[in-house]
């Protein structure tokens, strides 16, 4: 059997309406997302945003599952520093990194992460009435001071490490990089360190892709499958709302192919996250812990 896992970052922030034409999709393909949710996002609290609180507690009525992205989404420094091939495509923030690295350190103290990790909580709590249990940093910005904060905390998984970076190349239409799967990454959920289990997730496919894209994109994605499934591991995809609806529903294009093609391939399971940590519980207890990549 193939576990594939569907992820999609942002609810909270900008254009609910397209949130609500991802939720339209996924209905008609009956296949289960995990979200990764900004409590605070415009220094706005979400059960000041009506509208998308309607649209969360509509995706929980429809088996979907929410989980805890930064705070108020800012800074791709909020939780740590975003990885290489991330900031490549945020040059602001490359700069920043580069000429200033002192200037981001304040913000990832034990206790910084945790005052905002606990206010995000809250807000969730009060909201929607639960507390997610899993995690994904804004910009997939990590540090060790966050992964030991989220277990501390109780959170039971994180979702940042990138199997495959080539996702963010064809974001800069880089499409000869030639960029292997990471190495040292187990392309597969493993017990980090710290004590959460982390769930790697492989690319990013759908960014803002036009009509031309769509093949691309969907072989880029389709290795990937084949290759996870030819290992006997799980299928991971990151996307965000905003970038593969409306006039981009192009990327929506994109995941039609590959639900297809998945389906095409057989004995295929749809998860969210925490369904894929409670399926691959056996395999991580035999797991070797190894350090933050
Ligand atoms: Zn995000």
């Amino acid at each position: 059997m193939t576990i594939f896992a569907f992820t999609n970052d942002d609810p909270g922030m900008q254009q609910p309406e397209l949130f609500a034409e991802l939720l339209d999709f996924l209905a008609d393909q009956g296949v289960p997302g995990t979200f990764f949710v900004v409590p605070y996002a415009g220094q706005q609290p979400l059960d000041a945003k009506p509208a998308w609180v309607a649209l969360l507690q509509r995706a929980m009525a429809d088996g979907h599952e929410l989980a805890h992205h930064g705070y108020t989404h800012e800074t791709p420094f909020e939780f740590g520093v975003p990885p290489g091939f991330m900031l490549d495509i945020i040059p602001d923030a490359k700069t920043r990194w580069q000429s200033n690295p002192a200037s981001v350190a304040p913000l990832h103290t034990a206790e910084v992460l945790r005052h905002k990790l606990e206010a995000g909580r809250v807000i969730f709590q009060r909201t929607l009435g639960f507390i997610p249990t899993g995690f994904r940093s804004p910009c997939l910005g990590m540090c060790d001071t966050t992964y030991a904060t989220l277990a501390d905390m109780g959170f039971q998984w994180s979702s940042n490490q990138v199997i495959n970076p080539m996702g963010w190349r064809y974001i800069n239409r880089d499409y000869a990089a030639g960029e292997s799967w990471t190495p040292g990454l187990p392309p597969r959920p493993f017990r980090h360190a710290a004590g959460v289990t982390e769930i790697p997730m492989h690319s990013e496919y759908t960014w803002y892709l036009t009509e031309d894209d769509v093949e691309r994109h969907f072989q880029l994605a389709k290795a990937d499958f084949d290759r996870a499934r030819a290992n006997g591991n799980p299928f991971v995809a990151l996307s965000h709302y905003y970038a593969m609806t409306g006039q981009w529903a192009t990327g929506l294009r994109v995941y039609e192919k590959l639900f297809d093609y998945a389906r095409q391939q057989g004995d295929v399971q749809f998860v969210t996250l925490s369904q894929l940590v409670a399926a691959q519980k056996e395999k991580l207890n035999h797991e070797l812990t190894i350090g933050n990549g």
